[in-house]
């Protein structure tokens, strides 16, 4: 069981960003007495987004920690298999649930609102709101924000994802930090009209697929996931409408479940879009700034990305609260333990968009091959293994309050 100590209440720290590693961080330094503000740009806590998933005794010990772990456990998903399927429907690949789903798996919007749940009392919350300026001196850092008042912190954490506007601020341009790996990703709910119950279907032609999955809860509700490859593309990434128009014309004349879920596609207004890319930063901190999760050591899809964040969020909160709010000493160390740890879980995760969307028949034949081989037994438990090396790849120390 965690305590709540009062190791950090001289500390105003500003986090940007709520949906994971945002409020992660909120509830670690909150159980150390900090006075923290969260600022998020979107209008409300954001729902969406697909399965999220743990692995491994780290991401244990810390949503244990955190004390989290009952509830991450009774939001899970149970999610069955996934199947691999022809144009007609037909199966091809059968992949074990242990093999894609590690320990638990949650969906993100369930995650981001369990840690809220958690913090909304004892935490600032602004929606709809972002900083604009920062600046940083000896005494703190100045912020204004887009609406709100200036104001000024201890600290400020950047956690506002993969396109981190804390980063672009403080650190330089999202060009020399963002590896963009040929691929983009979108996901939406829709209808649950295959009838599906805890399982998946994916399809996938050259450059192209489809997943379409049901996770529990509602049973007329759906996920759908779509990869495409793809050049680089310019587009705004606040215009739900033309990253429709975009995923239109890229999966048009598709087969299997594609005109159905085309339909669905302009009805929702979940939409999740991005580029399948990479966070490689050179520098975690930079005085008395920091960055956290997508925003410092993203990978989009591959599942490392949550464990990274919460693990992140963790270390970063009691490194903080073993050198009694000193910043100076806590981000070197939080530094020291968190990039290598988060390097090798963004070499596992890799590039999901090939495994999706292989680029050719012949690579999804070959893809197929490799999933027959690495779903049989002795496979699947050494490919569960090889993920959960990088995932407990950190020896985590003992932080005021934890108990371990
Ligand atoms: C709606 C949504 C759906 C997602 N769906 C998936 C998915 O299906 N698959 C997947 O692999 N990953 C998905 N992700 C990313 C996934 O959540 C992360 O990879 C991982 O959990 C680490 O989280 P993070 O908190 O570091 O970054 P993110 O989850 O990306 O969160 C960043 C947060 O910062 C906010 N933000 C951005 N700019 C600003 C700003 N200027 N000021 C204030 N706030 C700002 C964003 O609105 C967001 O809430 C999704 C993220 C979101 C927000």
């Amino acid at each position: 069981m965690t305590q709540t100590t009062q190791h950090l209440a001289h500390l105003n720290v500003l986090i940007s960003g709520a949906s994971v590693a945002g409020p992660a961080l909120a509830l670690n330094l909150a159980r150390y007495g900090a006075r923290v503000t969260v600022v998020e740009k979107a209008p409300a806590l954001r729902g969406g987004g697909f399965a999220v998933d743990f692995r491994g005794h780290v991401h244990r010990t810390v949503l244990t920690a955190m004390g989290i772990r009952d509830d991450v456990h009774a939001h899970q998903t149970h999610m069955g298999r996934q199947i691999v399927v022809d144009a007609d429907g037909t199966p091809r690949v059968d992949l074990p649930a242990e093999m894609m789903s590690g320990d638990v798996e949650i969906l993100r919007g369930d995650l981001s609102r369990i840690m809220y749940e958690r913090t909304k009392d004892t935490v600032e919350y602004v929606f709809g709101d972002s900083v604009a300026t920062l600046t940083q001196n000896d005494g703190g850092v100045d912020v204004t924000f887009e609406h709100g008042a200036p104001r000024r912190f201890d600290l400020v954490v950047g956690a506002d994802g993969l396109h981190s506007l804390t980063r672009r601020l403080v650190f330089g341009d999202e060009s020399r930090y963002l590896r963009f790996l040929d691929h983009y990703v979108a996901g939406f709910a829709l209808p649950n009209h295959l009838g599906l119950e805890r399982t998946g279907r994916v399809y996938s032609e050259p450059g192209r697929a489809i997943a379409l999955g049901h996770s529990g809860g509602d049973p007329d509700r759906a996920g759908a996931l779509l990869v495409f490859r793809s050049e680089r593309l310019a587009y705004d990434r606040r215009d739900t409408a033309a990253q429709k128009k975009i995923l239109a014309e890229r999966f048009a004349g598709m087969g299997w479940e594609a005109p159905a879920v085309l339909t669905a596609l302009e009805n929702t207004e979940d939409l999740y879009f991005d580029a399948i890319a990479q966070i490689h930063v050179d520098r975690l901190v930079e005085g008395r700034v920091a960055l956290l999760g997508d925003a410092g050591y993203g990978a989009t899809m591959g599942g490392m990305g949550t464990g990274a964040a919460i693990v992140g969020a963790y270390v970063l909160a009691g490194e903080l609260a073993l050198a009694g709010g000193d910043h100076r000493t806590a981000f070197a160390e939080y530094e020291a333990r968190i990039r290598p740890f988060a390097k090798g879980c963004q070499k596992i995760s890799g590039n999901a968009g090939p495994f999706f969307a292989p680029a050719t028949e012949r690579g999804i034949r070959n893809r197929d091959r490799m999933y027959r081989l690495l779903a049989s037994r002795p496979l699947a438990r050494f490919f569960k293994r090889l993920t959960e090396k990088a995932a407990t790849d950190i020896r985590l120390r003992e932080y005021p309050g934890c108990g371990r």
